[in-house]
C-alpha cells in the first residue's frame, strides 16, 4: 500500500500519484495579513508542515508554498482604522505571523508569494479570461462569468442558482448573482498604494484570483495539493478552480484537502466558574497570547493529535490534557539520560538522516517494511537493539506510525503509535533495573529505542528541540529550588500575606518561570 489521500474533489481516499513522478507542489491559503493570527491560522500550516516532513522522508522532493494576502478589502478597512498604511500593517501582522510560525517549528515552507508583488501575473489570468469570453469587464471591475463554465461547483457541490447571497451579490453590474470579481475598480477615497494599473483602469485584484496567480506562478499550471480550511471549500477554491482551469484548459489541482475548522469550546474552560468574560477573552486568543502561555511544542502535539479532517475542539482543558500526554514523553526522554546517562536527543541526532534512502514509489507491497530503505527508523531499530521484546516494540510502533501517516496523514494515529511505545520502554527500564545499575547493552537498548521514538516523531516535527523538554519541571536541584518557593508563597496566602505572595510570582515571572495554580498543587514551568 502506497499513500492514499482525502481528495475533497472527489469526496474519497485516492491513490497518491503526483503529477510528476518524485514531486510534489502543495499550495496553501495563507493569511489575509490584517490582524494577529488565532489559533485556526496555525492548523493549516503545522499539519502541512507536518504532512511536507513525512513526504521528504518517503522520498518526494516537496515544494511547499504559502501565500500573504496583503491587498485585500479587510486589509484597507483595517489599515484606515488604526490609520496605518496598509502596506505598514501588512508588514506588521505578516512579521506577527512569521514568528510565531517559528516557534510553531513550522519550518518547511519554500515560498511565501505576496499578493502585491504579483499584480502582474493576476492581470495575465485575468486578460486571459477576458479574451476567452470566461470574465467580462463592466464599469472598471471585472467579473468571471460562471455560466460559462460548465463545471462550476464541482468542488463544493453546488449549482449555480444554489450560489446566490455570496459576498458579491448586490454589485448591480454583474450579469449573474454568482459571479465574482476577478478585478475591482479603484474607489477615490482609498489609499494610493492599492491602486494599481490594469487594462481596466486602476483598481485591485479579487481575493479568489490572488491565489490562482500565486500558486500557478510558482507550482505550475496544474500540481499537486491544494489545502485551506474546510471554510474555504466554497467560495474561495471553487472559484480558484474555475478561474484557474478556464485561463489554463488544463485541470488545476489534483488532490483539494480541507482541513477542520476551529471549536471553541468555553464550556470546557478550565474552572467551571469562568466568567463570560473570560470565555470571550479565550475566543479572542490571538497565536501570539498562546504562545505566551503554552509552548509551541505542545501547541503543535495539540494540533497534530486530531485527525485534521476532524474538527479542533479548543479549549484550556484540551490543552492541559494534551499537556500531560506530551509531559510523559519529556519524562521518559529524562528517564533515560538519568539512568543511562545519555542523552536520546543525541542518540536520534547521530541517527541516519531517515530521507536519505527514502523513495515513494519504492515502497514495498507488504504492510511491514523492514528491508525497505523507506523504513530506514524501523529497519535501523531492528538492527541495534538486540532485545527482542523491546525490538518488537519499536518495530510495531514503526509499522503503525507510518500505515497511519500512509493512509491520508493521519497524525493522531501516528502520535497513538508513539502512546503505544513509550510505556514499552518504561517497562523495559524498571525490568532491567536501569536507574540502580543494569547491563550496559540493555542500557544501550533503552537509549536505542528511545532515540528511534524520536526520529519517528520528528518525522511530523515534534521532539526537534531538547531545550522543550526543559521548560516542564524536572526534580532535579532546580524543581527543589521551586517546591521551597512554592511552599513559602502558600504559607504567605494562608496568612493573608498576598503582597509578599504575588511578590513572588513576579519576580518568577521576570524570570519567564511560570506558576500554575491547579486543584492539585501549584506547578511551575520555566520558558
Ligand atoms: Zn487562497
Amino acid at each position: 500500500m502506497g499513500i492514499v489521500v482525502y481528495n475533497t474533489l472527489s469526496r474519497k481516499k485516492e491513490p497518491f500519484e503526483t503529477v510528476t513522478p518524485g514531486k510534489v507542489g502543495i499550495y496553501l491559503c495563507g493569511p489575509t495579513v490584517y490582524k494577529p493570527s488565532h489559533i485556526g491560522h496555525a492548523v493549516g500550516p503545522i499539519i502541512f508542515d507536518a504532512i511536507k516532513r513525512y513526504l521528504v522522508f518517503r522520498g518526494y522532493e516537496v515544494t511547499w508554498v504559502v501565500n500573504i494576502t496583503d491587498v485585500e478589502d479587510k486589509l484597507i478597512v483595517e489599515a484606515a482604522k488604526q490609520g496605518m498604511g496598509t502596506i505598514e500593517l501588512a508588514e506588521k501582522v505578516t512579521q506577527d505571523y512569521l514568528d510565531a510560525m517559528k516557534a510553531l517549528h513550522v519550518d518547511g515552507i519554500d515560498e511565501m508569494p505576496k499578493a502585491s508583488e504579483c499584480i502582474g501575473d493576476i492581470i495575465a489570468i485575468i486578460s486571459k479570461l477576458v479574451a476567452n469570453g470566461h470574465a467580462y469587464e463592466s464599469n472598471g471591475d471585472v467579473y468571471f462569468d460562471v455560466t460559462k463554465d460548465d463545471d462550476y461547483g464541482k468542488l463544493s457541490n453546488r449549482k449555480t442558482d444554489e450560489q446566490a447571497g455570496t459576498r458579491e451579490l448586490q454589485s448591480s453590474e454583474k450579469r449573474n448573482p454568482a459571479d465574482f470579481a476577478l478585478w475591482k475598480a479603484s474607489k477615490p477615497e482609498e489609499p494610493e498604494e492599492v491602486k494599481f494599473d490594469s487594462p481596466w483602469g486602476k483598481g485591485r485584484p479579487g481575493w479568489h484570483i490572488e491565489c490562482s496567480a500565486m500558486s500557478m506562478k510558482i507550482l505550475g499550471e496544474t500540481f499537486d495539493i491544494h489545502g485551506g480550511g474546510l471554510d474555504l471549500v466554497f467560495p474561495h477554491h471553487e472559484n480558484e478552480i474555475a478561474q484557474s482551469e478556464s485561463a489554463s484548459g488544463k485541470p488545476f489541482a489534483k488532490y483539494w484537502m480541507h482541513n477542520g475548522l476551529t471549536r471553541f469550546n468555553t464550556k470546557k474552560v478550565a474552572k467551571s466558574d469562568a466568567s463570560p468574560e473570560m470565555q470571550a477573552a479565550l475566543v479572542r486568543m490571538t497565536l501570539h497570547n498562546l504562545l505566551d502561555e503554552y509552548p509551541g511544542e505542545l501547541i503543535r502535539f495539540f494540533i497534530l493529535s486530531t485527525h485534521y479532517r476532524r474538527p479542533i475542539e479548543y479549549s484550556e482543558a484540551e490543552i492541559e490534557s494534551k499537556r500531560k500526554g506530551l509531559e510523559a514523553f519529556y519524562r521518559l526522554f529524562e528517564r533515560i539520560e538519568r539512568a543511562c546517562g545519555s542523552s536520546p536527543y543525541s542518540a536520534a541526532d547521530a541517527s541516519p538522516e531517515p530521507r536519505a534512502s527514502a523513495r515513494a514509489d519504492a515502497r514495498p507491497q507488504s504492510s511491514t517494511c523492514t528491508d525497505s530503505p523507506s523504513s530506514e527508523p524501523r529497519a535501523s531499530a531492528r538492527a541495534i537493539i538486540a532485545d527482542k521484546s523491546l525490538a518488537k516494540a519499536c518495530d510495531d510502533c514503526a509499522t503503525r506510525f507510518m500505515e497511519s501517516m500512509d493512509d491520508d496523514f493521519n497524525t493522531a494515529g501516528a502520535i497513538a503509535a508513539l502512546f503505544e511505545f513509550a510505556p514499552a520502554i518504561n517497562r523495559f527500564i524498571d525490568e532491567q533495573n536501569l536507574e540502580t545499575g543494569g547491563s550496559d547493552a540493555a542500557s544501550a537498548d533503552a537509549v536505542s529505542a528511545t532515540a528511534r521514538l524520536i526520529v519517528l516523531a520528528r518525522l511530523i516535527g515534534l521532539f526537534l528541540d531538547p531545550q522543550e523538554t526543559k521548560t516542564v519541571a524536572t526534580d532535579g536541584v532546580a524543581d527543589k529550588a521551586m517546591q521551597v518557593l512554592i511552599e513559602i508563597r502558600q504559607h504567605l496566602r494562608k496568612k493573608k500575606d498576598y503582597e509578599t505572595a504575588d511578590l513572588i510570582r513576579d519576580k518568577l515571572t521576570e524570570h519567564k518561570i511560570t506558576l500554575e495554580d491547579r486543584p492539585e498543587g501549584t506547578l511551575w514551568r520555566a520558558e
